[in-house]
């Protein structure tokens, strides 16, 4: 593996494997906040690699597990509407609603659903057919907020009049809060996700390290970036520190993208939002700002989307014994399910963290061995 990069060296990883055995002393549980994280520490068999008093929990990074069941309604409602081609992300065709029904069922039964892999698809879309009304149902953490954002501002500036959105994105420091927060959190430490940092930098994690006394280590998603943030997050908790490091250069997630930024910052406002497994956390949620949010599908579409601020549910629902809840909120491992492979598999999904690529579930069942 000499001409590997040097994120891949065998060697490498050998090396701090050896440092995290040596130097873990006590007993530590760290959070990996994405769900590109949790796949590759699974698909990789860090987790049995890495010393036994290091506990490794799952968080709620997978932007479509964390949608909430009403969103995946308000979608509903605009696919079924003759007029509206609705489009989104293929991972969110078959994530449930309050009810058992997803967007693959409603295009079985005629709505018009399309998948696009990036938001400004959307355009050419709503270009190509003139005598329909286009909805983007754009979910994503910070990471893809930049591309919803630069659609919205070229369908404003451009004058498109058929192009609306349901906007359902979410921002990771205050879910980070709310983990912290709960009476149940056993989260001593995070390796924060390098992408999302890539384009929002370090300065939001700061008072989160400092007010809850937590190391948070970004982290790319390469088995040497892994395991260079969980040996720099134990250093910190051996040494009894609390602060912010970037274990992720080379994407330049300390400094994040000035660009990308003022592009979320133009076209959202923060807003609150509701967390599937996480419930109502405040300005955890991005909105159209004026003059976009004339773009808003729940002005156009007043009966079929409203915003999730209207909402006062709080309809988790843990249908026929799936927990995803504490799946997302890191207090039960997918395997501790009593549904997971006994009636729930990525064929048959009955939550949304086996539904998505991203999820923990359909990580486990991937790369684990089922009892
Ligand atoms: S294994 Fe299936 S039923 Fe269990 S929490 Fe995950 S998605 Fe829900």
């Amino acid at each position: 593996m000499s001409g590997s990069p040097p994120h891949r060296q065998r060697q490498e990883v050998q090396r701090l494997l050896d440092a995290l055995h040596t130097e873990t002393r006590r007993s530590w549980t760290l959070m990996e906040v994405c769900g590109g994280q949790t796949h590759a520490i699974l698909r990789h068999g860090l987790d049995q690699l890495i010393p036994p008093q290091l506990e490794l929990i799952h968080g709620p990074g997978c932007p479509v597990c964390v949608t909430a069941a009403e969103t995946i309604d308000r979608a509903l409602a605009l696919a079924a509407r003759p007029e509206v081609i609705l489009c989104t992300y293929g991972d969110m065709l078959r994530v449930p609603g309050t009810g058992p029904s997803h967007l693959l069922e409603a295009r079985a039964n005629g709505a018009d659903v399309r998948v696009i892999t990036a938001p400004l698809d959307v355009l050419a879309v709503a270009r190509s057919h003139p005598g329909r009304q286009v909805v983007f149902f754009a979910v994503g953490f910070e990471t893809t907020a930049p591309a919803t954002a630069l659609l919205a501002h070229q369908a404003w500036s451009g004058g498109a009049q058929n192009l609306s959105l349901l906007v359902s994105h979410v921002r990771v420091p205050p879910a980070m809060e709310a983990i912290l927060t709960a009476p149940e959190c056993r989260v001593q430490g995070f390796l924060a996700a390098g992408h999302v940092c890539a384009v929002m930098g370090r300065t939001e994690y700061e008072p989160i390290a400092a007010q809850h006394r937590r190391p948070i280590v970004i982290t790319g998603f390469e088995p040497l970036d892994l395991l260079e943030g969980m040996l720099r997050a134990v250093r910190q908790l051996e040494r009894g520190e609390a602060r912010v490091e970037d274990a992720y250069p080379r994407a330049g997630a300390g400094v994040g993208n000035a660009s990308a930024r003022a592009l979320i910052t133009k076209v959202f406002t923060r807003c609150d939002q509701h967390w599937r497994g996480l419930g109502m956390l405040p300005g955890s949620g991005l909105r159209l700002r004026p003059p976009y949010d004339a773009l808003d599908a729940a002005r156009r579409f007043p009966s079929a989307a409203r915003p999730d601020t209207d909402t006062d549910t709080d309809t988790d629902t843990d249908t026929e014994g799936c927990i995803s809840g504490l799946v997302l909120q890191g207090l039960a491992r997918p395997d501790a399910c009593p549904r997971f492979g006994r009636g729930c598999s990525p064929e048959r999904p009955l939550g949304a963290p086996m539904v998505s690529a991203e999820g923990a579930c359909a990580a486990y069942w991937r790369y684990r061995e089922r009892t």
